[in-house]
């Protein structure tokens, strides 16, 4: 018996301390060695913001020209959503790469039927924004095969966002979770994202979305991963070369 003592023991001895229980710890996953995430990014649907990027946070402003029916809240919602991703992604990576801007008015001079119903005619980039500028408009008809409400067209090559609320916010809390949050979602298509299940365009085009960030998860959030933001570090390099 005097084997099973002595394994025993220092067990015993640790048992009989007065330790505080410590939460257990998700092990954070390793960061990853960047390979051709920039060259991917770049390559999106011509993304303006993995090119344009100089180290200074991207802004996402809103054109005041919702519709009532959005609701009151609405846009302060979607700013609130687009500081809370900032956050997470400063917090993970250590530096910023967009901070939420405002409400501003509807820039002057816009392509003619600039606000739809799509497909839209984009004219020229600079006619909708200042470099370094996220847009999020409000469409006034549902882009081709998207069901729903909320943020849900991306225009990488001039990172626009297009919005329709249709016939207000959904009644479900389900789709209002993924209203509210496919912002977040078309924000990674600006930064030369695809989707999770993206097999028609040709590699090497586009980084991978998780599968959260693609279709949510079972509350109806979109949410990016650790590994999503981790690929962030790799198009938005800290010191760029
Ligand atoms: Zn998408």
């Amino acid at each position: 018996m005097r084997w099973l003592l002595a394994a025993l023991l220092p067990f015993a001895a640790a048992c009989g301390e007065d330790v505080t229980p410590v939460a257990p710890t998700t092990p954070v996953p390793e960061p990853r060695v960047c390979t051709d995430e920039l060259e991917r990014a770049r390559a999106y649907i011509d993304s303006i913001l993995p090119r344009e990027w100089d180290g200074t946070p991207f802004r996402f402003d809103l054109f005041d020209h919702f519709p009532e029916i959005a609701g009151a809240d609405y846009l302060d919602g979607q700013l609130e959503e687009v500081r809370g991703l900032a956050d997470r992604i400063e917090e993970q990576i250590g530096y910023p790469i967009i901070e939420a801007g405002s409400v501003i008015p509807v820039r002057a001079n816009l392509p003619q039927g600039w606000n739809g119903p799509p497909p839209i005619d984009l004219g020229t980039c600079d006619q909708w924004r200042e470099p370094g500028q996220v847009l999020g408009i409000h469409l006034t008809g549902r882009p081709y095969g998207h069901q729903g409400q909320g943020a849900m067209w991306a225009a990488p090559g001039c990172a626009l966002v297009g919005y329709w609320v249709g016939d207000g916010l959904p009644s479900t809390e389900y789709r209002q979770q993924y209203a509210r949050t496919a912002i977040v979602h078309e924000i990674f298509h600006l930064f030369g994202f695809k989707h999770s299940d993206n097999r028609e365009l040709p590699e090497p085009v586009g980084v991978f979305m998780s599968r959260q960030l693609t279709g949510g998860n079972t509350s109806g959030t979109l949410y990016p991963t650790f590994n999503d933001m981790d690929a962030l570090r790799c198009v938005f390099p800290e010191n760029r070369p």
